[in-house]
């Protein structure tokens, strides 16, 4: 049997890596607090597992009564008691009977003894790696003792009392399964001080008030509906013309680019895929075939090997290359339904994707060229917290990744070098590439701070290879040309999510679904107003009238609501000066101008695709 001061120091090995040892101990602590607090407030209350996560911990019961966010404050007031207490966290190794015995009367904790004893399991029930062999040790502070690997503090007053909070009350099955018994989980969260404790409620905060899936009812971009489906959305008239502006921008930038536009269906035999590696490699997140007589069709997971199918349909010379077939493709994957919401996890997506096929001699430039067309689109919708990743494979492992040493180095040589001559920043992550090559991932960054992979870019010579892709060279010789698979902006719904996100649902001018609504003061400026309507309708405008018996106040209220950036009042004066009273949803007013100078101004703020409201300043205003 170890010591206690042994047992503490190898408790510090359980910290997961890149977790602050501090905040771990804090969390760790804080939810044996809470259980003690839970248990004393509702005896008869049995704890499973209380783990610290992500920005804090939680705790799992097996209560007497149900428990509601109104109770949270109670607990709470207790588990400060408890800090206050200044009770120390004492370790000590137990047997296997012995443990059994102090936690006869918990038939969880008796299951995750049991998982101890055999070895492979940790406390909280998970597999550990290589069926590792774990002491069975439990921690006790003042009345509460749970089983545990630590680590915690030393005693309980060295957590702040006013750096945690409760913060809500949920449902979670026992080993997350829905055969077993339903139990009450509490979240928390702990920060070292007050100070990070209210800067993460800020945090917060702000995630709710930019939260696309709100924003989207608000705005009314886009919804959902049981008779379709989990992961499904329906894009509502102000969501669809978002989208299909951001389409019609890529779509004229890759055309500028020498990229041509196709079509393809969204299905296709189960033998494509067998072909192409994806049935093997990617079979779990793919729909399950649709079995006809003498075939299985699946919904597609990628467009790949349509475009391929493309190429292949006719002979190539070098001259010919590079060749860039580019699509709006639409493509459906089998997500979990624990992971979705709104329109950044979806069942079925639509990827501004493109395949560039060409020479091994042409691959540096095409790929600085997509870096280029990336760099420009960004800038253009006001995306600047980004960073390029370089996912290269894990040596060691043969069996994810395709095996062929000297394509590998080659092709992760060719996006090094392209990425150092652009002069972009990137990190290198092995373990990270696609099945048949490395490629180039642009994580973005949430208001909470989560890191995404929103688009790729990859350099493949295995499509190639698989599906016999030739051209005739300058000598007249047979070869495999060179598949750059990249999208730049992602797939439409976790684009236009992520915009919302961003602009708090005020888009720029050239994305708003209404660009200006005419407010005119009272019934007998309808007319003009609907004149002015008509006028900058016809001149491609978004324009509404707002008709409504409201007074002046309460529609720009709602014009202001529903984050139209401009809102044109007329009255007495304006139908006399043909004019506009400008107003922004900034609150900021224009005052009088010409509708002829509205006009202008509009016509050059959207055309030019600018971020401001007034000027061209490539700023954004959210
Ligand atoms: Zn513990
Ligand atoms: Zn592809």
């Amino acid at each position: 049997m170890n010591a206690e001061n042994d047992l503490k120091a190898q408790a510090d090995q359980n910290i997961p890596e890149g977790y602050d040892p501090d905040l771990y101990r804090i969390r760790h602590s804080l939810a044996h607090i809470m259980a003690q607090a839970v248990i004393e407030r509702y005896p008869g209350t049995m704890t499973a597992i209380g783990p610290p996560i992500e920005n804090g911990f939680y705790y799992d019961f097996d209560l007497p009564d149900k428990l509601g966010e109104e109770d949270l404050k109670g607990i709470e007031n207790r588990m400060k008691e408890i800090i206050r207490g200044r009770h120390s966290f004492r370790v000590r190794e137990v047997g296997p009977d012995e443990a059994r015995e102090l936690f006869r009367d918990n038939p969880y904790k008796l299951e995750l003894v049991e998982g101890l004893t055999q070895g492979g399991y940790d406390e909280y029930g998970n597999a550990l790696p290589d069926a590792q062999q774990t002491a069975i040790t439990v921690y006790r502070q003042d009345t509460f003792l749970d089983l545990c690997r630590g680590p915690h503090m030393e005693h309980t007053g060295e957590i702040k009392f006013n750096a945690f909070k409760l913060m809500n009350v949920s449902s979670a099955y026992w080993h997350g399964d829905e055969q077993n018994p339903m139990l009450t989980r509490i979240y928390g969260t702990a920060w070292r001080d007050k100070t990070e404790l209210h800067a993460h409620l800020k945090r917060l905060e702000e995630a709710q008030r930019r939260d696309h899936r709100r924003l989207g009812r608000e705005l009314e971009l886009f919804m959902g509906h049981e008779f379709i489906g989990t992961g499904l959305p329906i894009w509502l008239p102000n969501g669809a013309t978002v989208r299909r502006l951001i389409e019609e921008y890529i779509e004229e930038e890759e055309r500028k680019a020498g990229y041509m536009h196709v079509y393809s269906p969204h299905l296709g035999k189960q033998e494509l895929y067998e072909k192409s590696g994806h049935w093997e490699h990617y079979k779990d997140e793919m729909f399950p075939p649709i079995e006809l007589k003498n075939e299985n069709l699946v919904l597609r997971p990628m467009n790949c090997p349509h475009h391929i199918l493309i190429y292949a349909s006719k002979l190539h010379s070098y001259r010919d290359l590079p060749i860039r077939i580019a699509e709006l493709g639409t493509m459906y994957r089998f997500e979990k339904s624990g992971k979705m919401g709104g329109l950044s996890r979806v069942r079925a997506m639509t990827l501004n994707d493109a395949h560039i096929f060409c020479s091994p001699s042409q691959v540096k430039e095409e790929f600085a060229n997509v870096m280029r067309l990336v760099e420009r689109a960004y800038r253009t919708l006001g995306i600047a917290d980004y960073a390029y990743r370089l996912s290269l494979r894990d040596k060691a492992d043969s069996e994810k990744y395709v095996d062929n040493d000297a394509m590998w180095d080659m092709a992760e040589d060719m996006l090094r070098e392209t990425m150092d001559a652009l002069d972009l920043p990137y990190v290198e992550v092995p373990g990270e590439a696609a099945f048949y090559g490395p490629k180039l991932d642009i994580q973005f960054r949430d208001v909470l701070g989560r890191e995404e992979t929103y688009s790729t870019i990859q350099i493949d010579f295995h499509l190639p290879n698989q599906f016999d892709l030739t051209y005739i060279d300058r000598d007249d010789r047979e070869c495999h040309p060179v598949i750059i698979h990249r999208g730049v902006l992602s797939t439409m719904e976790r684009m236009v999510a992520y915009l919302i996100e961003l602009y708090a649902g005020a888009f720029p001018v050239w994305l708003a679904p209404i660009q200006a609504v005419l407010i005119p003061i009272s019934d007998r400026h309808i007319a003009y107003a609907q004149q002015v309507t008509a006028r900058l309708a016809q001149a491609g405008f978004r324009v509404e009238i707002d008709e409504s018996n409201n007074r002046i106040n309460a529609k720009i209220r709602n014009a202001q609501l529903r984050k139209i950036p401009y809102m044109l009042v007329v009255g007495d004066r304006e139908v006399q000066g043909e004019s506009v009273s400008v107003r922004l949803r900034s609150g900021e007013n224009l005052n009088a101008m010409p509708v002829t100078a509205f006009e202008a101004l509009l016509r050059h703020i959207a055309n030019t695709r600018s971020l401001s409201l007034v000027e061209n300043e490539k700023q954004p205003e959210a």
